[in-house]
Parts: structure tokens; C-alpha cells; sequence
């Protein structure tokens, strides 16, 4: 049984869950990429700070032999002539440093005392109003190293001078010696530092003055002012930092970079301004692969979020399904278990159902009230629990028979919650999965009111038993084929049987004499059809003693009335049909004579005659009368003449055939049928019978024999028409011509005159 169960709504849950997890893997992405950037920034600083210390060191070198040129000229120039001499000197000293283009040597009045280029030499052209000059003289000191701001000179090149005051005598201000930078000799420079395409490298004088810068797309630049407010000249500058690196939009050009700055200006030159370097990137680039990555990522953690988003609809639209048909399964096993519960409690029994751990899985309302439990408390009993020890000792083999796979039946006595004693039977029916058992169901009928009425009904079966054992006729069951099924003592005594087990199954017709079998199993038959019957027939016992039966046959019924056999009561009618069959012989016969008294005879006489009648053939019949029979009475005695009727009797017996029948039909009168006898056999026996009693002779106790005569009336059947009562006439007609005509003679019906006379 499935226990009424609710399940929680999944689906809210599951898209928490899946937003909870996009949160965190979309934070944990977007953390990963802002670290990303910072490294990436980071590394670019680095990278751009290392480049601008590259072009730095690079630039103080130049600076510093520039100086050492410088300082070593100035001594020359004050202490040698100035001339050709001093001219090639300075054109091999600017040989010797690529980065310089021009050196010159100018006069307290900017007049150009000696050139390494022959186009500046006596020109006469005044330098004075060069700021290279100029701030040197308005700031006389020798051992500042002087940046000029970047001009374009007169050669046309973007430059920056670098120059030292000479002193004269007394110090004082004697003129200057000046190096123009060679712009072009830092392009390589500034170019290998370039390791992007975006990337720009510049240099800047102090004040801020742009001259030179790479590539020369931005050439555009070149002398302009780079000291705007929010410019990051401005800000490294503010910074008061030595190193700096910025990002920002460039005011210039718009474009967002990130820019590294270095001041140049090596302690030892006391130098007036310092130069600056700039190397810088554009963001966009910087960030181009971080960028990248992130677009990658970003449309990897949105496919993601797509598939699990879609996969989780799709899994809750299926689970939905899947609910939707659990639920419908649930609501069809509740209803079926309603119903299953409604059937099992009304079934009049107790249905059960016992997993293989022996825990209650299911109990109708008949199981909990036998053993007095709720629902709440059957559910999950064990059944020991349930049962008691010693009760479940006595079913524990029924159980793990059943457990095994055996179905069990079997009955049991019980003691119920009321204290009352039960009779159940009960059955264990294993619920098999494959070879095992998971459990098994039970079945227990209360067989107590079934049980009682079994017991009475033994008890009154045991007492009819006795009974009937103890009944002195003969009480017998035979099936509907004849055969003997049960019998008890007095008819076991009938048939000559030793013990019932030896005739049981027999054939009881068997033992009816032939004659009455064709009755017997008529009366059988008419049970079998539903009727009451009665017989009397004759049986040869088992040790051949022959009886006469009568027995009263009634159908056995079963509880749907069908007939299963036959009950028969039978008596032993033996001696009374031996006396019966004494008196019906008295009754026939005629005591004194022994032949057959008148009633007798007409019957037979009318049996005979119509036999011939009906089958054809001639008969005959004789009236006898004895001759002088008072005589003889009043003569002998009365007795004497019961003993010449008793002589004639004998007589007629002998003479006569045995199919001939003859009767005493008055005192001393007689009469004979002779079947398949004509007229002149009749006559013959007549005559022979006649003679007969003639010669015969009565013995008596004294005197001689008496001797008596015999007159005999004939006549034979004539045509169909006749009856007994007209032959019988026609006889006696033709004896009373017989007795007329003189007696011991023999007259046959209308033959006219008497066969034979023979007076005595
Ligand atoms: P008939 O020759 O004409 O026949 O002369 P009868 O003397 O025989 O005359 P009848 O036949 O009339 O006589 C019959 C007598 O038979 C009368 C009766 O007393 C006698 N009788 C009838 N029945 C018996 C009987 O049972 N026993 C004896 N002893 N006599 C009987
Ligand atoms: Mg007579
Ligand atoms: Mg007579």
C-alpha cells in the first residue's frame, strides 16, 4: 500500500538555483575579468615605464658626452685662438656624436666664432636673440647646463640647443657653446621602442614644448604646447613625480590612452629644464585582447546561461509532464485504492498483505477489527507484535513457506481481541517478483459459525450413524449407477456380507435373482428421475441363502438438488411372503381334494380358454360327477366318502397331463380343461379316465375295497364365439345324458347317443 504522500512545488526553486548560479559564475567571470584588466594594466605601466627608461638612459648618455664635449670646448675656446683650427675640431667632435648636428661657438655678442658647418662661418649672423644664448647671458652661471625650448632653426629642423656659458677672465659672460640636437638621430631610438602600432614615443622640453614625436603621422604636433589645463603633461607635472603613468583622453587628439612619462635630467649636467619623454598606448589597443577575451567570455557565460536556461525549461516542461502523469497515476491508485479498500472491507473476511520484513502493508477493516487495532497502529506492525509470540511461532512455517514462493492453507484456532475463541482458515499467497517473494497476501475466513455447524453436523452424523447401525432393517446408499455406497449392519446381515468395505462399490443388482432384475433397476431409474418407489423382489445372498425383500427407494438430494444417489429402506419379507404364499395356495385350493377349488378353476379355465382363443389350437372340457355318492355316504360314513373324493383327486392327477387343469367344483362334481385337445382325444382320456376310477379301488379299514363309478359330460371348443360359461353348460348338458342314459359312462355334447355303457 502507498501512503497518501504530498511532494513540494519544485520548479521557483529550481530557476533560484539556476539565477543563484548564473549570479555567481557571471560575478565569479566578471571579477576574473577585472583582475584580468587590472594585470593587463598593470603590465602595459610596466612595459611602458621600462620603454621610457629605455629612451631616459639612452638620452642622459647623449646628454652627458654632449656636456663633456661642451665643457671640454669651452676650455679650448678660452684658452686657444679661434680659426680653421677650431672649426675642424668641432666638425670632428660632431662627427664623433651622431646626435648633434651642429656645434658652434658664439662671442659675448651672439656672433659665431667657430661652426663645424662652413655655411654658418662668416655670415655675421647675429645669434644673440636665441633663447640659447640669450638665457645663458641674462643668467650667467657656468655650470648650468642650458636647454633651449625647441625652435625650428635656421636650418629648418625642429631642435633643442643645448649650450654652456664661457666665462671670460673675471667670470663673466664671454659667450656660449652651443649643440643643436639632431632631431633624426632619435628617431631610431624613440622607433625601437615602439612595440605596438598604436604606441607613440615623444620627447618635450621642460616647459612643455613637443619636438619631436614618432610616428611622424602625428608630426602635426610638433611645437605645440603641451601645458594645457587637464593635459598629463600638466598632471605629471603637478605629480611632481620623476615617473608617471596616466590614462585619459589625450585633449589633442580625443583618443583615450594610457601614457607613461619620465623627466630627463641627470643631477650632475645642472641642467636649467629638463627634457621629457612620453611613450604612450591606446586604450582601446591595451585593452583590445582583454577585450576580446572578454567578449569570448562574455558570450560564453551567455550561452550558458541560454543552454542552462532552456535546459531547465526544457527539464521542467518534461518534469511538468512527468508530474502531470504521477499525478494522474496517484489520483487512479487513490481511486482504485478506495475502491480495492471499499471491496476488501466488505468482503467477509480478513485481507492482508505482509512484506518479506514481516511489517503490515495492508489491512481491511475485518483484519483490524479482529485483532482490535486502528489503521494508525497496523501500519508498519510487526507482526510478532501483532500476533504474540506464541501464535506467531505456530504460523512462522506458513510464512516463510509462503516467503519462499509456496501457496499456504490451512486452519487455525484463535483467540480474538473479545477474549472469544475463533476458527479461521486461512491462506497465505506469496506476491512474487521473478524467483522472490516481496511480501504475501492473506486471506483468513472466520470459519467459527461454519466450524460449529461442522462440528454439529459430525456429531448428528455420528448419532443418525449409530442409529442407523443400531436399526434392524437394512438402511443402504447406492449411487446413481447402482452401485452400493454405504450400508449399514442389518443389511450387511441380508446379503451374507462380513464387513461393509467388502460389498462397497459393488453392483447390488447383482445379487437380485434374475427374474426381478428388470424391476429392480426400473425402480433404480425412476429415483434417478426424481420419484419414490417401492419393490418386492428376491435376492441369493452372498452364501446363497435366498430372501424375499422390500425396500422403499427415495432420491438424496444435494444442496442444489441434484440428485446424487439413492436412499433405500429395505425389511426382510421372506417369512411373510412364504405365509402369504400358503394362504394364496389355500385359497386356490380345495383342502380335502387337493385340486383347485372352483374359484381357482375358473380362472384358470378362463385363462386357458382365451389363450386359445387368442393363439388358435382346439380344448376340451369334462363335467364329472361320481355315481351314487349318497350310497356311498349313507352307506360308509361321511368320511369314507371324503375319502373316495380324496381317491378320485388322486386319480385325476395321474391320469391327467399336467397342463390339464381340474377342479372341484361342487361336493361331488368335477371339471377338466384340456388345452390343445380336440374331440376324439378328449373322448379317449374321457373313457381311459372313466375306466380308471372303474378299476379303482377304495382300501377300507374293514371289509373289501369299496369301488365307485365315474360319469363324464365331454364338449370341444367350436368356433371363436364360445365363453366358459356356455362350455361349461354344453359339459354339463352331455353328463346329464351320461347319468340319464345309466351312468359310469361318458356322453360328449351333441353327439346324440352315449360313447360307451357300462352298467355295473
Ligand atoms: P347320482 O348317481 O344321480 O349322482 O346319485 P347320487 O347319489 O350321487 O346323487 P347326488 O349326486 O345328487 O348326490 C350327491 C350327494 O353327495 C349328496 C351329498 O350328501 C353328498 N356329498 C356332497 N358333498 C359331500 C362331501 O363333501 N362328502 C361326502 N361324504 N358327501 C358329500
Ligand atoms: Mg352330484
Ligand atoms: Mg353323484
Amino acid at each position: 500500500m502507498i501512503w497518501p504522500y504530498r511532494r513540494r512545488n519544485p520548479f521557483l526553486a529550481q530557476w533560484l538555483i539556476l539565477a543563484i548560479a548564473v549570479a555567481i559564475l557571471g560575478l565569479a567571470t566578471g571579477y576574473d575579468l577585472h583582475q584580468e584588466r587590472g594585470r593587463i594594466e598593470k603590465r602595459e605601466q610596466d612595459r611602458l615605464l621600462a620603454m621610457s627608461r629605455v629612451i631616459q638612459e639612452n638620452l642622459e648618455q647623449n646628454l652627458v658626452s654632449i656636456n663633456e664635449v661642451l665643457v671640454a670646448l669651452r676650455r679650448e675656446a678660452t684658452t686657444g685662438p679661434a680659426g680653421a683650427k677650431l672649426n675642424d675640431r668641432l666638425a670632428i667632435l660632431a662627427e664623433a656624436m651622431p646626435s648633434v648636428r651642429t656645434l658652434t661657438v658664439l662671442d659675448a655678442g651672439g656672433r659665431v666664432r667657430a661652426a663645424n658647418r662652413p655655411e654658418l662661418l662668416n655670415t655675421g649672423t647675429d645669434f644673440s636673440q636665441r633663447d640659447y644664448f640669450r638665457i645663458p647671458q641674462q643668467q650667467p652661471n657656468a655650470d648650468t647646463l642650458f636647454v633651449s625650448p625647441p625652435f625650428r632653426t635656421s636650418l629648418g629642423a625642429f631642435s633643442v640647443v643645448v649650450s654652456r656659458m664661457i666665462p671670460g677672465a673675471q667670470g663673466e659672460f664671454a659667450g656660449v657653446v652651443a649643440a643643436t640636437l639632431d632631431p633624426k638621430y632619435f628617431d631610431p631610438l624613440l622607433d625601437s621602442v615602439r612595440y605596438a602600432p598604436d604606441m607613440v614615443a615623444s620627447l618635450h622640453h621642460g616647459d612643455g614644448t613637443l619636438f619631436l614625436i614618432l610616428p611622424h603621422s602625428q608630426d602635426a604636433l610638433v611645437g605645440k604646447n603641451l601645458a594645457r589645463p587637464g593635459s598629463f603633461y600638466l598632471r605629471h607635472k603637478e605629480s611632481g613625480k620623476a615617473a608617471t603613468v596616466f590614462s585619459g583622453t589625450v585633449l589633442a587628439s580625443g583618443e583615450e590612452r594610457m601614457i607613461a612619462q619620465r623627466d630627463v635630467q641627470p643631477a650632475a649636467l645642472k641642467m636649467n629644464k629638463h627634457l621629457g619623454i612620453a611613450v604612450s598606448r591606446l586604450l582601446g589597443e591595451i585593452n583590445a585582447s582583454w577585450l576580446h577575451d572578454a567578449e569570448i567570455k562574455a558570450a560564453m557565460f551567455a550561452v550558458i546561461v541560454l543552454a542552462f536556461t532552456i535546459g531547465l525549461y526544457g527539464y521542467q516542461i518534461r518534469l511538468r509532464q512527468l508530474l502531470a502523469q504521477e499525478e494522474k497515476a496517484a489520483k487512479a491508485l487513490e481511486a482504485s485504492e478506495q475502491f480495492l479498500r471499499m471491496v476488501t472491507d466488505n468482503i467477509p473476511g480478513m485481507v492482508g498483505y505482509w512484506t518479506r520484513e514481516l511489517r503490515c502493508g495492508f489491512a481491511n477493516s475485518a483484519y483490524l477489527e479482529w485483532f482490535g487495532k486502528t489503521p494508525e497502529q497496523m501500519r508498519g506492525l510487526r507482526i510478532q507484535e501483532l500476533m504474540g509470540e506464541e501464535l506467531f511461532r505456530k504460523n512462522e512455517p506458513y510464512m516463510r513457506a509462503a516467503l519462499r514462493g509456496e501457496r499456504q492453507t490451512f486452519e487455525r484456532t484463535l483467540i480474538k481481541a473479545d477474549g472469544g475463541t475463533g476458527y479461521t482458515w486461512a491462506q497465505y499467497v506469496p506476491d512474487m517478483d521473478g524467483d522472490t517473494a516481496k511480501g504475501f497476501f492473506v486471506l483468513v475466513t472466520d470459519v467459527t459459525q461454519l466450524k460449529e455447524a461442522e462440528m454439529a453436523l459430525a456429531a448428528s452424523e455420528a448419532k443418525l450413524k449409530a442409529i442407523i447401525n443400531a436399526e434392524p432393517e437394512c438402511v443402504k446408499v447406492l449411487a446413481p449407477d447402482g452401485t452400493l455406497r454405504q450400508m449399514n449392519r442389518a443389511g450387511l446381515d441380508m446379503i451374507e456380507a462380513d464387513s461393509e468395505a467388502q460389498v462397497v462399490g459393488a453392483a447390488v443388482v447383482d445379487l437380485v435373482v434374475p427374474e426381478h432384475r428388470a424391476a429392480f433397476m426400473a425402480l433404480n431409474e425412476k429415483v434417478n428421475r426424481g420419484e419414490a418407489g417401492s419393490l418386492e423382489f428376491e435376492i441369493v445372498g452372498l452364501k446363497g441363502r435366498h430372501r424375499w425383500l422390500d425396500t422403499h427407494a427415495v432420491p438424496m438430494r444435494d444442496a442444489d438438488g441434484k440428485i446424487t444417489g439413492l436412499l433405500g429402506v429395505t425389511r426382510d419379507i421372506t417369512e411373510h411372503k412364504k405365509a402369504l404364499q400358503e394362504l394364496e395356495k389355500l385359497a386356490r385350493t380345495d383342502a380335502l381334494t387337493a385340486l383347485a377349488n372352483r374359484r381357482w378353476f375358473m380362472t384358470l379355465a378362463e385363462q386357458e380358454l382365451s389363450r386359445t382363443l387368442r393363439y388358435g389350437g382346439p380344448l376340451s372340457i369334462f363335467m364329472m360327477d361320481i355315481d351314487h355318492f349318497k350310497h356311498v355316504n349313507d352307506t360308509y360314513g361321511h368320511q369314507t366318502g371324503d375319502l373316495v373324493l380324496q381317491k378320485l383327486g388322486g386319480v385325476c392327477r395321474e391320469t391327467l397331463r399336467d397342463i390339464d387343469c381340474v377342479g372341484r367344483i361342487g361336493g361331488e362334481e368335477f371339471a377338466v380343461v384340456l388345452p390343445q385337445t380336440d374331440g376324439v382325444r378328449a373322448l379317449e382320456v374321457a373313457e381311459r379316465l372313466r375306466l380308471t376310477v372303474e378299476r379303482s379301488a377304495l382300501a377300507l379299514e374293514r371289509g373289501l375295497p369299496l369301488h365307485f363309478t365315474l360319469s363324464i359330460g365331454v364338449t370341444t371348443l367350436a368356433g371363436s364365439a364360445a365363453n366358459l360359461d356356455s362350455l361349461l353348460g354344453q359339459a354339463d348338458d352331455a353328463l346329464y345324458q351320461a347319468k340319464r342314459a345309466g351312468r359310469n359312462r361318458v356322453c360328449v355334447y351333441g353327439a346324440g347317443q352315449p360313447s360307451a355303457v357300462a352298467p355295473v
